[in-house]
């Protein structure tokens, strides 16, 4: 039985990262190496803190983890030392815990009950820090094996896109027994982990050993094939029984004003993509930061990528822009109450923002200034006011003087519209909704009968764990499909939304 007070008794601590100065001069990740003895010991501790509450609603799909992720269970497990029954449990519900330890935003952490008065109780679990402590130990530890299925069904399946939705879906669907096929059209697997996500933040040999584990399982992987153009849909078609399309929400937010042709004027994925491709080893960035000031338009998670990204590359300065206020440094309880996800200040969270960098917030780019060559020199800004119009939409007025600022590379972070307009797309005979999004009934299918659809594909640009939670259920739903019943889990239904207030 748990401790009902242990987290009265051991305060909540952090994983360490390493020094500013060391970090932003290598692509490591941010964190410290620790001794792995010590590490145990630490992370026991902290799991000693769990409640193991009545109603525990870091699992609970809406607020918490949509994986349902048994977190009590498995605190439990760690505080007694048992980190390989710790690791099954953790892998009954999660086909990649070694990505959400360490790219997860954890809305269990915010949904914790020791997160209502953080002020007395000292915080919530550090959820995060104790799963992927689970799965770096189940990894060097060895328990995490193939698991091939004891039986082949005959049915053959084809998932489009390899980011976790495809991943997650294609490794349950080999264990239910089936013959998959993982189409990538880039030239290495993972989707926007491989080459979104930079290198800091997920070091890509943490993909590539859960990619020899799937190998070995028995899924097939087929890069530089885009479904569509170079495998045509007749023959998918003809050659699977059932399809998941798993095609991400790539199509970038673009900002349309003067000067946004200038030489110097990117968004973001042409920044981070050749990024991560230089730590593969693929050459040099062509578009570097190094010796620039920075610009960056958007003050979200991938504007932040950015920024880690920049300095990294030896930015002389970096600014990043945002519309919106500067939110509190603590839950505002009148707009998000716990348990919902709580809009705060992200320097005390975000690495990237605590290595540099200057944030302003209620501005907006009125224009790019190029010089007499057709290069960014500058960007003006402006003061801005946000409201709403009657429809709901955002309105972005001026109210200040027009200001220049010092710019050799801008990068465009403002967010994805939706799915790309691809050939497979039209193939199938499938339109995107007013999201931009693919459509589908309660089981994941779409309008054309046998292709099912999951991730930001289906959800809009969204998080990690919803694509492995929506490419498990899509699974589940594929499985059925195939052979009219299906033991694997579904976590989510297509409708599902994270816990909000209206
Ligand atoms: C810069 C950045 C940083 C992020 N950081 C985080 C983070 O720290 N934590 C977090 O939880 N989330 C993060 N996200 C969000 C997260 O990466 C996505 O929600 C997640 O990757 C979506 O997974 P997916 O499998 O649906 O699609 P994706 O990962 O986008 O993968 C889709 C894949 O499909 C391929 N594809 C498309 N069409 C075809 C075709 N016709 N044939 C073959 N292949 C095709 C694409 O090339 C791509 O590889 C980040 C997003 C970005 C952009
Ligand atoms: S809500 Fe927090 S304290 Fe309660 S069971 Fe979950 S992790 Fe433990």
């Amino acid at each position: 039985m748990a401790d009902p007070t242990g987290f009265l008794k051991v305060p909540r601590i952090e994983t360490a990262k390493r020094a500013v100065d060391e970090r932003v001069g290598d692509w490591r990740e941010v964190y410290e190496r620790q001794d792995p003895h010590q590490r145990s010991h630490e992370v026991s501790q902290q799991a000693r803190r769990c409640m193991d509450c009545g109603i525990p609603f870091c699992h609970s799909g809406s607020a918490g983890c949509p994986l349902g992720n048994l977190i009590p269970e498995w605190n439990d497990l760690v505080r007694r030392g048992r980190w390989a029954a710790a690791s099954d449990r953790l892998h009954a519900t999660n086909n990649f815990p070694e990505f959400t330890g360490r790219l997860c935003p954890a809305p269990c952490e915010a949904a914790c009950v020791l997160s209502i008065a953080e002020e007395q109780t000292g915080g919530s679990v550090t959820i995060k820090r104790i799963e992927q402590t689970i799965a770096d130990q189940a990894w060097s530890d060895g328990i995490v094996e193939p698991q091939p299925a004891a039986l082949a069904t005959g049915k053959r399946v084809a998932v489009v896109g390899s980011g976790p939705a495809g991943l997650a879906a294609a490794q349950q669907l080999t264990r239910a027994g089936h013959d998959v096929t993982v189409y990538e059209r880039d030239d290495r697997i993972g989707g926007l982990m491989r080459y979104g996500i930079p290198e800091y933040k997920l070091e890509k040999r943490t993909l590539d050993q859960r990619l020899t584990q799937m190998r070995a399982e028995g899924t097939r992987f087929v890069t530089e094939t885009e479904v569509g153009v170079d495998l045509p849909i007749e023959q998918l078609r003809a050659q699977y029984d059932a399809v998941v399309l798993a095609v991400g929400a790539l199509r970038a937010r673009d900002h349309d004003v003067e000067g946004r042709d200038l030489k110097g004027v990117h968004l973001a994925m042409e920044h981070l993509v050749p990024a991560n491709r230089e730590c593969e080893g693929d050459g040099p960035s062509p578009i570097s930061a190094k010796g620039k000031h920075v610009v960056i338009i958007g003050g979200g998670d991938t504007g932040a990528d950015c920024l880690g990204t920049a300095h990294r590359q030896g930015a002389l300065s970096v600014t990043q822009l945002d519309y919106n206020p500067e939110p509190p440094e603590v839950r505002d309880d009148t707009r998000t109450p716990w348990p919902t996800w709580p809009l705060v200040l992200r320097t005390r969270l975000s690495p990237a923002h605590a290595e540099g960098g200057e944030r302003r917030y209620e501005v907006a780019v009125q224009r790019f200034v190029g010089d007499d060559r057709g290069r960014l020199r500058a960007l003006e800004i402006a003061e801005v006011k946000v409201e709403r119009d009657a429809e709901g939409r955002r309105v972005i007025t001026p109210v200040g003087e027009p200001m220049q600022i010092p710019c050799e590379l801008a990068l465009l972070a403002i967010g994805f519209e939706g799915v790309e307009h691809i050939p497979v797309l039209d193939g199938l005979g499938l339109t995107l909704n007013r999201r931009g999004a693919v459509s589908c009934g309660s089981d994941w299918q779409t309008d054309a009968p046998g292709v099912f659809v999951c991730g930001d594909a289906h959800r809009g640009a969204s998080l990690i764990v919803w694509a492995i939670a929506e490419g498990r259920s899509a699974a589940h739903a594929v499985d059925a499909y195939l052979m009219g019943e299906s033991d694997l889990p579904a976590p989510v239904v297509p409708g599902a939304l994270p816990l909000a207030v209206v």
